[in-house]
């Protein structure tokens, strides 16, 4: 069953038209990754889908609900999430106190100052931090955390609020390669067990390839192809896009 549905989406920038007419479904615990060229109007379909951006035209709707003219706080709290805004967490609080605060903020309650932040849904803030891998940093300053980690981190922020439509704008940049196809796996898992939707964008086209259940392939703000790994790599036109980085599926050359 669709989650999201984007219909004929379309926002210009003077006179670029970064995003020119996109549909498509996302699905309860899909992995739909969105690839093209730099430039091709990703980051855009991003903003537009979480509020961030108005469209100029085209719609998007959550299990049938329109979402136009809505606030990305709204969104957010439809169960549209986004991840790997925060890069920098509260540092001088340990892993699991920015956590609590990510669900105390997403849960719209006070944070009462003569209670100690330790005293907050430590056993969610918990189990959040040992699904992504940190139950044992939980303690630690958020400052200590490799990067890597801090990703990790993000991830239970954002997972924090319940979502039920996770969007991932590069989650894995700055990442060390070996490290980028662990973590989309890990959110794969977690995607499965929650029965959470994720679109995401990777520039690794052996994670992407690797990861997801389909592919979008957007050039200029249009997609010219959708569907199963198999079928994007043996398309001619994404092949033709990905010229002279390697056929797409076979090396890292996305996201010029
Ligand atoms: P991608 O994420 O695929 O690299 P973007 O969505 O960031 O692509 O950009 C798509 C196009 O829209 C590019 O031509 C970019 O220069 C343009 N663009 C994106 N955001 C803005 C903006 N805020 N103002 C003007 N142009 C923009
Ligand atoms: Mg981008």
């Amino acid at each position: 069953m669709s989650l999201i549905s984007v219909r004929d989406l379309r926002r210009s920038f003077g006179g670029v038209a970064a995003v020119a007419g996109v549909s498509f479904d996302l699905a309860a615990g899909e992995m739909l990754a969105l690839i093209g060229p730099n430039g091709a109007g990703k980051s855009t379909c991003f903003n537009l889908l979480s509020g961030q951006l108005r469209p100029d035209g085209g719609s998007v709707a959550l299990r049938g609900r329109a979402l136009a003219g809505l606030a990305p706080r709204e969104i957010c709290g439809l169960g549209i999430g986004r991840s790997f805004q925060i890069t920098a967490p509260f540092a001088s609080m340990t892993v699991r106190e920015n956590v609590q605060t990510a669900l105390l903020a997403h849960r719209g309650e006070v944070w009462r100052f003569w209670r100690p932040a330790a005293s907050y849904h430590a056993g969610p803030a918990g189990e959040l931090l040992a699904q992504v891998g940190l139950g044992a940093q939980a303690d630690r300053p958020a400052w200590v955390l490799a990067y890597g980690d801090l990703k990790r981190l993000d991830l239970a922020m954002a997972l924090a609020g319940n979502p039920v439509v996770l969007l991932m704008d590069e989650p894995t940049a700055g990442m060390a390669p070996g490290e980028r196809g662990a973590l989309m796996a890990l959110v794969k898992r977690l995607a499965a067990e929650r029965g959470l939707a994720v679109l995401f964008t990777e520039h690794d086209m052996d994670v992407v390839f690797g990861i997801a259940d389909r592919i979008l392939v957007l050039d200029r703000g249009r997609l010219i192809a959708a569907g199963p790994p198999a079928a994007i790599r043996a398309d001619a036109r994404v092949r033709a896009v990905y010229l002279g980085s390697g056929e797409a599926g076979s090396g890292s050359g996305g996201g010029r």
